[in-house]
């Protein structure tokens, strides 16, 4: 459960106050908006407040007095072709506000893009809760044998139970140590600021982060991808399934050119044209590296 009773009502609460207001309104994002979405398992990820819509982003590339063209076709039209040729400035006049919770190795990897800004809680004003990040047994893999970078198969039997029981352990007997140094009972006690630096990198933290959709498509695009760690890319997916009810066509356009598109290589165009001539061409005569010969087949066959 990530969040209490308290906090659950504090959220509908807040949703329970709607106001008019003349700036424009995604209904889909409304709905979200404020809202817990689970992740992992103490984690989530929850809207807190967003900036325009898939009009927004028609009315900044013409530049308009109104809320984009009365035509959906066109907006849909003009946002595919601003996607399709990297015209990206519309697309940061959408901006959106999120709260996450996350195990702090995942934002580790989160925090690497830089376009974006962050407020984390503070471990020095506050104490950390005691939640760790503890894998379902179906995501408790084993080192891939083929990629550096990765997980093969699923551990199963002594070898899962083991790895569980030292993961459980470990966190339990850290927490338990943080809280005997921050103690006060007959000692000083440790200041929070240097207590937490026991503490292992599968306790949760939590951080509000802001964006706008262009860096935000370039996030999703690279971590709500496969070959992205399954701990981050649940976030990423949580967040897709949300921005694709703020901005579906926008959302619709980055899933056709960006995480359903490839880019090719002047290299890879050329292959391409000589297969399509009747040629059998090798990777020795493609003129491409092994590791980039790979990769053009596996989308090319
Ligand atoms: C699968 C995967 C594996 C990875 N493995 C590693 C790893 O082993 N080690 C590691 O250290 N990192 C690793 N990374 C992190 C990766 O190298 C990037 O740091 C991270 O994805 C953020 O990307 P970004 O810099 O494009 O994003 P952002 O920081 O959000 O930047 C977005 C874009 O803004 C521009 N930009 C932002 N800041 C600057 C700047 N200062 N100067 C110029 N342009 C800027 C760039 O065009 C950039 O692409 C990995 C990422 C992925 C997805």
């Amino acid at each position: 459960m990530p969040l209490t009773p308290e906090q659950l009502a504090e959220i509908e609460a807040a949703r329970a106050n709607p106001r008019h207001t003349l700036r424009a309104v995604s209904d889909g994002m409304e709905a979200h908006l404020y809202r817990v979405h689970p992740v992992l398992d103490h984690g989530f990820i929850r809207v807190i407040d967003y900036m325009g819509d898939d009009a927004a982003i028609v009315q900044a590339a013409r530049v308009s007095y109104g809320a984009g063209t009365k035509h959906v076709q066109n907006d849909e039209g003009l946002i595919r072709y601003l996607m399709r040729h990297w015209h990206s400035t519309p697309f940061e006049m959408c901006e959106i506000k999120l709260h996450v919770k996350l195990p702090v190795f995942v934002a580790r990897q989160w925090i690497r893009h830089r376009t974006a800004n962050v407020n984390e809680y503070s471990a020095r004003y506050s104490i950390l809760d005691r939640e760790f990040y503890i894998p379902a047994p179906e995501h408790l893999a084993a080192q891939s044998t083929v990629n550096n970078q990765g997980r093969g198969e699923v551990l199963s039997g002594p070898e899962a139970a083991r790895v569980l029981e030292i993961l459980k352990r470990d966190a339990t007997t850290a927490y338990d140590h943080y809280e005997t140094m921050l103690s006060q009972e007959g000692q000083q006690g440790l200041a929070r600021e240097l207590a937490r630096m026991n503490l292992p990198m599968n306790i949760y933290t939590q951080w509000y982060w802001k964006t706008d959709l262009h860096n935000l498509f370039h996030f999703l695009r690279l971590r709500a991808d496969s070959h992205a760690q399954y701990e981050i890319r649940v976030y990423a997916e949580a967040i897709a399934a949300c921005v694709k009810d703020w901005v579906p066509l926008a959302y619709g356009a980055f899933e056709d050119y960006r995480m359903g598109g490839v880019t090719l290589s002047a290299k890879a165009i050329a292959v391409l044209k000589r297969r399509l001539a009747g040629e059998t061409v090798t990777q020795e005569a493609s003129g491409m590296s092994k590791g980039e010969w790979r990769e053009f087949v596996e989308v090319w066959g």
